[in-house]
């Protein structure tokens, strides 16, 4: 069994299901050349003609255009700009009836044309130096869109990155009345076949199918001789049926390709042009020559010359008509578009637009209004006719009860709106026009859908969003806590190292101040004891200094004394001897006398003797209180000498050796004046020293006889 591609080479074709035969029509226009028509006196511009968005508006008005120059940019891929059809004036930008079957105004450019047709600065292109990019963009660039109807961009349609086996121009023309691409092949296949070859750089197909409806032979026959040079280019005519125009079933007619639903024909590796498309990338590449008038067929049994007529985009349909002789009828109705799926124009002042092919201006007679509706007999002639095997009759029931459910069910989305159902109905039900209501409202359920599911997914975006910068917040904040945590308990270790440090240091200063304070208050106190025991020697010292001093003077003093005083203690034995005999004073005289020329020399040992004897006395007298009475008498001949009672032992020392020294001195003036007064001085030095007068009596006489046996030694 041959491949598909082989059954193709061999010109196989197949068919699809349903269709019509209406009468075509055709004659009219097919038989005469395109006309071209003169300058209207405005041109009306609607800044979006396509299926997409409309480009940046570039004029205001009151601007002067050239022929060519862009009026809109194309700033997005789904945007196509217009241009000056010629050169004119920009009158005004505002809205004016559309062509649409809704009728509702769109924004549109009105241009009062100079007549001069100057056009702006062309840069035509070559196919050797042009990559598809620069291909691309000026195929966008010259605002070509889809002219077989459907208007949708041709830059996004031939700049698919799928691969594409077959390239299918649509030259089928199928519907009544229209011969436009039937007279653009007749006069310009070869440019045809150009465009042709721009799209197969870019789209790269195993082969480019033309399809041709077979009452189509001079356009036919005109393609071939075109695509004569070129191998893989292949003409095929198709059986005149409508609607075999339609993309799904020309596809199927010479591919035998079913497009499955909601699938595009890319996906099966097709694309489809139209071949008035093919012309205009021609025109843009190699000219340089935008997207700026097409051919219309007018036709009508109104029209005294139906012809097809290369019109401005831009011309009023009311310039059309009186172009060709329109003959108006009371009711009468003018369609743009064939009598299949044009629709009635409410205004003619609607403008020629790019995918317009046709205006239709029938008679009453020839193109009946569509009569009362009836109701449905469920005969099933739609669904015979369909080409899309839809089941119309339950899409009618569906659309009129607005079961979005059903409808989508039901496939209502590929219904190509051929009309093929309605052309069949028994009971006139208007079809197409319940479909396309429900089309629309479909379109506007799945639109606030979609925005729906965008506000959906922005608010879940948002609550996302927001959610995680919370969390992220709560992140940030728990590192910071930590951060904070760590850096407080590092510093809280330094501080609690630098206070235990800080403490130790303190403690060790205080226990270095404290030593040191100890230290010094021992070394003070050392000092001071010192200092005191210093002190107290000093004290110590100067005090028996002072008495060393005191015992000097004392001696000193006492010391030329000696001799008196041995005389007082002579005298003093012989008062005494007086008291108790005559002999011992006369014994006592004569011994002082003999000690007082004999012997000086031994006074030292006499004046000890009697300080030792004196001293002995105070220390008895001091020990024995009873030792006063004994005293008395010295104490009272002191007292008739002028001593007082100080001389007492227990008066001060000083006082007593000073009143003792009176008392001497006293008592050595008396004995001066006084020839006992020796012994009365003898007497007041034993009174004076407190002692035991006979003891000192006693003392003395051993001292004398003492000194009296030394100087008897001596002088032998
Ligand atoms: S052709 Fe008309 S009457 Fe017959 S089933 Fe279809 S809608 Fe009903
Ligand atoms: S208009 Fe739709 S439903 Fe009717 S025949 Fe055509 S494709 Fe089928």
């Amino acid at each position: 069994m041959p491949s598909l591609f082989q059954q193709i080479q061999a010109g196989t074709v197949w068919d699809f299901h349903g269709g019509i035969h209406p009468p075509t029509r055709k004659q009219q226009t097919n038989q005469k050349p395109v006309a071209v028509m003169p300058l209207p006196d405005r041109l009306y511009i609607p800044l979006r003609q396509h299926i997409g968005v409309a480009g940046q508006l570039l004029v205001k008005a009151g601007d002067m255009v050239l022929k060519g120059q862009p009026l809109t940019l194309a700033d997005n891929s789904m945007a196509v700009p217009v241009h000056a059809p010629t050169s004119g004036t920009v009158l005004a930008i505002t809205p004016h009836t559309g062509a649409h079957p809704s009728a509702l105004p769109e924004l549109t450019l009105v241009l009062a044309p100079d007549g001069k047709e100057q056009w702006r600065e062309r840069e035509p292109l070559t196919l050797v130096s042009c990559d598809n990019m620069t291909l691309l963009n000026r195929i966008q660039e010259s605002g070509i869109a889809g002219m077989g109807g459907a208007g949708f961009p041709t830059h996004l349609k031939t700049g698919v990155n799928q691969p594409v086996d077959y390239l299918i121009i649509n030259a089928v023309e199928c519907e009544p009345y229209i011969t436009a691409d039937d007279l653009l092949m007749q006069e310009a296949a070869t440019t045809i076949v150009k465009g042709i070859d721009i799209l197969c750089q870019l789209l790269n197909p195993k082969a480019v199918l033309i399809g041709i409806e077979d009452d189509k032979p001079i356009a036919a026959a005109a393609m071939m001789a075109a695509c004569s040079q070129r191998e893989h280019y292949y003409v095929r005519t198709v059986p005149t049926k409508y609607p075999s125009g339609g993309e799904k079933q020309l596809i199927q007619l010479l591919t035998n390709k079913e497009v499955p639903n909601g699938r595009r024909p890319v996906d099966i590796g097709i694309v489809m042009q139209n071949v008035g498309t093919a012309f205009a990338i021609a025109q843009a590449v190699l000219d340089d020559h935008p997207l700026l008038s097409r051919i219309v067929t007018v036709a009508g049994d109104t029209l005294n010359q139906p012809q097809n007529v290369l019109a401005l985009i831009g011309t009023p349909v009311s310039s059309l008509l009186d172009f060709c002789g329109f003959q108006s009828e009371p009711k009468q109705r003018v369609i743009m578009g064939g009598p299949m799926m044009g629709f009635t124009l409410a205004d003619l002042s609607v403008p020629v637009v790019k995918t317009t092919n046709c205006i239709l201006a029938p008679t009453a007679e020839e193109l009946p209004a569509a009569s009362n509706e009836m109701d449905c007999i469920r005969c099933s002639s739609c669904a015979d006719a369909c080409p899309a095997s839809l089941l119309p009759q339950q899409l009618l029931w569906y659309s009129k009860a607005k079961d979005s459910e059903k409808l989508a069910e039901y496939n209502l989305a590929d219904c190509i709106e051929c009309g093929a159902c309605a052309y069949v109905c028994p009971s006139e039900i208007p079809l197409v026009q319940y479909y396309r209501v429900a089309k629309a409202e479909l379109r506007e359920q799945q639109r606030e859908a979609l925005k729906a599911e965008q506000a959906k997914a922005r608010f879940e975006a948002r609550n996302a969003r927001l959610e995680r910068e919370k969390q992220e917040r709560a992140e940030r904040n728990q590192q910071l806590a930590a951060a904070r945590q760590q850096q407080q308990l590092a510093s809280g270790a330094n501080n609690a190292v630098a206070d235990a440090l800080a403490r130790i240091k303190a403690k060790q200063a205080q226990a270095s101040a404290d030593t040191t304070s100890v230290a010094t208050e021992t070394a003070n106190a050392a000092i001071q004891s010192n200092a005191d025991k210093a002190a107290i020697l000093a004290e110590r010292e100067r005090k028996k200094q002072q008495a060393r001093e005191y015992q000097q003077q004392k001696a000193a003093a006492l010391a030329p004394e000696q001799s008196t005083a041995a005389e007082l203690s002579d005298a003093a034995k012989q008062s005494a001897a007086t008291a108790t005999g005559a002999n011992q004073t006369a014994t006592s005289s004569n011994s002082i006398s003999a000690d007082n020329s004999n012997n000086t020399a031994d006074n030292k040992a006499a004046a000890v003797a009697a300080a030792i004897a004196r001293a002995r006395a105070k220390k008895a007298a001091a020990a024995t209180p009873s030792a006063a009475a004994p005293t008395h008498t010295a104490n009272e001949a002191t007292t008739a000498t002028g001593a007082t009672s100080e001389t007492d032992g227990s008066a001060d020392p000083r006082k007593a050796a000073v009143a003792a020294a009176l008392a001497r001195a006293k008592a050595k003036k008396a004995a001066e004046a006084v020839p006992n007064a020796t012994a009365s001085a003898e007497v007041l030095t034993e009174a004076d020293n407190g002692a035991d007068p006979r003891k000192a009596a006693i003392a003395a006489a051993i001292a004398r006889a003492k000194a009296k046996k030394q100087a008897d030694s001596e002088n032998s």
